[in-house]
């Protein structure tokens, strides 16, 4: 079954996310054939890294689900991750058979023992450097419920952030501080924030964020 599941997915990864942009495209008036060869070549090196895995388990209907969601409606996501932490990880780990296998991503074990995959986890798309951590895996599920949606929520939910943050500090926060009212200018996450400080409450206070630190892994 295992070699089967491998198969499927690399030919399901290279062929149906390039066969609905040529689909697509060519039922608007122009097939985008040189769109569709590049994402074929991405999403075939994700495949062969998932099936090389075994992420997803096609010897069950769960695992059928998540990699045609993954090829379709959460595909912005999963081109994300082929195209950033699928090579960007390999920096700092290995792709893990162990934290991957059966599991509907591509998870790199540090080889560091300390640092970036040990203290600090990440997840872009579908692809996880550090194994589930507090609350992985809920990004993971959010890719998936938001599609399309969610890296653009991610992205506007960061700048909301960023000017909140710098307004605080600018209006209010600088002035608490002289009058010592406050520590610090700028606000500050939760203790368990994997980021701390200025950047630390703009990364923490995303709703993306907030809901992963409340709810840990699903
Ligand atoms: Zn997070």
């Amino acid at each position: 079954m295992k070699a089967i599941s491998a198969l499927f997915t690399v030919l399901l990864c290279a062929l149906v996310p390039a066969g609905l942009l040529l689909a697509v495209t060519a039922a608007l008036g122009s097939p985008a054939t040189t769109w569709a060869l590049v994402l074929a070549i991405v999403m075939l090196a994700y495949g062969i890294v998932a099936a090389w895995v075994g992420a997803y388990d096609l010897g069950s209907p769960l695992g059928w689900l998540v990699l045609v969601v993954d090829l379709t409606w959460s595909l912005p996501n999963t081109v994300f991750g082929a195209v950033t932490g699928l090579w960007l990880y390999a920096i700092w780990g290995n792709p893990s058979k162990g934290n991957s296998g059966g599991r509907g991503w591509i998870s790199y074990s540090p080889r560091s023992a300390t640092g970036f995959g040990n203290d600090v986890l990440q997840t872009l798309g579908t692809v996880n450097l550090g194994g589930s951590g507090q609350h992985e895996r809920m990004h993971l599920l959010q890719a998936r419920i938001f599609g399309p949606l969610y890296l653009p929520i991610f992205g506007l939910s960061y700048v909301v952030t960023f000017l909140i943050q710098c307004l605080f500090t600018l209006v209010l926060g600088l002035a608490l501080k002289a009058a010592g009212v406050r520590t610090s200018a700028h606000l500050n996450p939760p203790a368990s924030s994997a980021v701390s400080g200025f950047f630390g409450w703009i990364y923490h206070s995303t709703p993306f964020e907030e809901w992963a630190y409340a709810s840990g892994n699903p």
